[in-house]
C-alpha cells in the first residue's frame, strides 16, 4: 500500500523547511495548535509537518512510498507510535481505535491518489503535491 514516509528530498525548497525526523520513517498527521491555526505565517511551524511514527519528531517534507506493509501492520504502528507518545492513555481508551482508524484513513487518503516518489506538503489541513523549482 502507499504510505508517507520522511524524506530529505526538497529540503530547503521551502522558506522555513525543517527535517528532524529519520529519512524513511512512517509518518502521521500530526495535530495543528492553535497558534498555526489562528496565525499560519507566525505560529510554530506545526502546521507545516508531518510527525515520525518512530522518532516522534518532524519533517515538513513527506514522500508517497509503496511499501509492503499490510494495513494491520500500519495500524499497529500508528497504535504503538500515539501510546509511547502519550496520546493514548486509559482514561480515553473508547477513542483509540477511532483515533487509530481516522489516523490510518487520513494517511490513505492523502497518499493513495499519488505516484510512488510524490513529495507532499502541509499548510494546517490542505496538503498538496508539491513540484520543486526548476533549477536555474
Ligand atoms: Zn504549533
Amino acid at each position: 500500500m502507499k504510505v508517507l514516509v520522511a524524506t530529505s528530498r526538497t529540503q530547503g525548497d521551502v522558506e522555513g523547511d525543517y527535517s528532524f525526523c529519520v529519512p524513511g520513517e512512517l509518518l502521521w498527521i500530526t495535530m495543528v495548535c492553535d497558534t498555526d491555526r489562528l496565525y499560519p505565517e507566525r505560529g510554530c511551524g506545526c502546521g507545516r509537518g508531518f510527525g515520525g511514527l518512530t522518532s516522534h519528531r518532524a519533517t515538513t517534507t513527506a514522500e508517497v512510498a509503496e511499501l509492503d506493509i499490510t494495513e494491520t501492520q500500519l495500524r499497529l504502528a500508528v497504535t504503538t507510535s500515539l501510546t509511547d507518545q502519550g496520546w493514548l492513555v486509559p482514561e480515553t481508551a473508547e477513542l483509540h481505535h477511532e483515533l487509530v482508524a481516522e489516523t490510518v484513513d487520513l494517511i490513505h487518503e492523502i497518499a493513495e491518489p499519488l505516484p510512488a516518489g510524490t513529495i507532499v506538503r502541509r499548510w494546517i489541513d490542505d496538503f498538496h503535491a508539491f513540484q520543486p523549482p526548476a533549477p536555474r
